[in-house]
Parts: structure tokens; C-alpha cells; sequence
């Protein structure tokens, strides 16, 4: 029976966030909490791939108390299972350690019940960094097919899975053996609308809760702040540019343009020369 996880992050809608200009820190007070959109296209791919086949979606996420309710959401959209990682230990964790931690959870779940896919977003909108779900697949040693915007196939009796990948010119086609970890081009699938009945189960939906210790023994020095190198210097809004001056060449001789240029190097540092 076809298995697909799909590993999901609660972020804060940065439609709204605001950078305190006092300590460099994003004001999370009052921003609504929101499914990493990419994410949700990628419980939708699975979701489409469950009504075709059968089968099951797990869900997972590395998050406080509150991402529970990422987790109901994706029940809404056809997810049967959440899996809430949430333990002190795990915060402040950089892409390092929460690779790590869901790297160890996705082992463990796939050596209780077998896993096909592994989906991520492309990237988190508020983290940015799209390191997560390729750390992942590199612990785990699957293939890994990023930026993918379409599934065309999955063959559970000859293991593989045909995808298309986004690149800047064209669209790839790729075969590769299962399981496999993609990460999901917003393109993938669109957000379904809930049914009803499983509009009713995510109301009354309780996520599973793993701690540090329990059902995975993680590595203590691995985890959270401790477990992170990566340290960020300082957050903040780039300042705005003011534009420059355009100097050019179609109503003026070109000698007459370049002593322009010259004269203004010289008074001014910012300056653009637009050629035309
Ligand atoms: C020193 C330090 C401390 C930090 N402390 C925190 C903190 O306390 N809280 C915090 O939210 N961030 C914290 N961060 C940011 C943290 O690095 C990233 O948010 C997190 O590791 C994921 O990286 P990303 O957001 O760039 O995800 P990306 O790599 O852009 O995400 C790609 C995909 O990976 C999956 N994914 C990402 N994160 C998770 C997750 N937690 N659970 C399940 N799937 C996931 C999703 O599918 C997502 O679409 C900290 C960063 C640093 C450097």
C-alpha cells in the first residue's frame, strides 16, 4: 500500500511580519501561524496520489505545542497521521539539527511501516534557507528530486517514480527508484477542498507527540541551540536605495555624456550609466 510522508512546517505569515528595529528580531506577537504554503501543495500532491492508488499519508513536523494545528489542517486536506516532534530540546535548532531530528523520526517511521515518498516544500517562507528536505535525503541516503512540479507516476511493484523538475529553461522528466524525497513546487497540485468527513476528523484531530527521548532516542548534543552551528549575526530591513541618476546617450553626443559621467563620478559615488 502506497506510503507517503510529507514533512511540514508552521510559519509565521510573513505577509504580516515586521522586524523589531531595536534588537533585530522578527515580532512574532500577534502574526498569525500558517502551514508553509509550499507544504500545502505538497499534502495535496499526496492527497490526489492517496484517492488515485489507496493508501496512506503520514505527517510530520518539528514544532512547539501550537504547530498542532498544521498538523489538523493537513487532516483536513487527506492526511491520516501527525507526528508533532516537540521537546524544549529541540528549539533554536539551525537547518543542521532539524535535519537531524527529522531525519531520526522519518527512520523510525519507515522501519515500522515502509515509506515511498518523502515530500517537503521547496522551502520555508520564513527560513528561507530550502536546506531542510536535502539534508534529509542525504541522511537517509534516498535519492533527492528537487523544485518538482508534477508527479506523472509512482510504480509500487517496480519501485520508481517518474516526476517533472522545474529547472530555469525546461522541465525535466526523472525516473528514479523509491523511495525517493522530492520537494514540492507550489505547481504541484492545488489545494483541494475538505470533505466533509474529513473536515469533522481534523476538529477532533489530537496529533501524536514524540519527545527527545520517546519513541527516538535522539542524541542530546545534536539537538536545538547546542546542536546548531550556525549563528546569525544580525537580522534587520535592507535600507532602500535611493535611484541613481540615468545619463544617456540618445539626445546628446556621446563625448558630451561621458564628460557628464566623469563630472559626476566625481560628485557623486552612486551613479548609473544606462546605455541606449
Ligand atoms: C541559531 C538559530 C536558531 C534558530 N532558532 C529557531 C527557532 O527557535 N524556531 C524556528 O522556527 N526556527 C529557528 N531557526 C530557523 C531554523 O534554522 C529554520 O527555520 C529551520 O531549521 C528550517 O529551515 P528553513 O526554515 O530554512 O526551512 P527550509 O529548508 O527552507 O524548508 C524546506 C522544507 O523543509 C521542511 N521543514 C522545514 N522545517 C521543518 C520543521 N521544523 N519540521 C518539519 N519540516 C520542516 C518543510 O517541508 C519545508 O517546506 C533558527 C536558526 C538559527 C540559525
Amino acid at each position: 500500500m502506497l506510503h507517503i510522508l510529507v514533512s511540514i512546517k508552521q510559519v509565521p505569515d510573513t505577509t504580516n511580519i515586521r522586524i523589531d528595529p531595536e534588537t533585530g528580531s522578527l515580532i512574532r506577537t500577534g502574526v498569525p501561524a500558517i502551514l508553509n504554503p509550499y507544504d500545502a501543495h505538497a499534502v495535496a500532491v499526496a492527497a490526489e496520489w492517496k484517492h488515485k492508488m489507496g493508501g496512506h499519508i503520514t505527517t510530520l513536523t518539528m514544532g512547539p505545542p501550537a504547530a498542532e494545528a498544521a498538523l489538523q489542517e493537513c487532516v483536513e486536506m487527506g492526511a491520516d497521521r501527525g507526528i508533532l516532534l516537540s521537546d524544549r530540546k529541540f528549539a533554536g535548532a539551525d537547518t543542521l539539527a532539524t535535519s537531524y531530528v527529522l531525519a531520526e523520526a522519518i527512520r523510525e517511521i519507515h522501519n515500522n511501516n515502509p515509506l515511498d515518498l518523502i515530500l517537503f516544500g521547496k522551502q520555508a517562507i520564513d527560513g528561507d534557507t530550502a536546506q531542510v528536505g536535502p539534508g534529509v535525503a542525504m541522511r537517509l541516503g534516498f535519492p533527492l528530486i528537487t523544485y518538482v512540479v508534477g508527479i506523472r507516476e509512482i510504480n509500487l511493484e517496480e519501485h520508481y517514480v517518474i516526476v517533472e523538475r522545474k529547472t530555469e529553461a525546461s522541465i525535466e522528466i526523472i525516473k528514479s527508484k523509491l523511495p525517493a524525497v522530492l520537494t514540492a513546487e507550489k505547481e504541484i497540485a492545488d489545494i483541494p477542498y475538505a470533505s466533509l468527513p474529513d473536515l469533522i476528523k481534523s476538529l477532533r484531530y489530537q496529533p501524536e507527540v514524540w519527545s527527545a527521548q520517546e519513541p527516538v532516542q535522539f542524541d542530546d548534543t545534536r539537538l536545538g541551540l547546542k546542536g546548531s552551528p550556525t549563528q546569525v549575526a544580525k537580522t534587520g530591513t535592507p535600507e532602500l536605495h535611493h535611484p541613481g541618476k540615468t545619463i544617456n546617450t540618445t539626445d546628446k553626443d556621446i563625448q558630451e555624456a561621458v564628460n557628464e559621467v566623469w563630472d559626476e563620478i566625481f560628485s557623486s559615488p552612486k551613479l548609473a550609466l544606462v546605455k541606449g
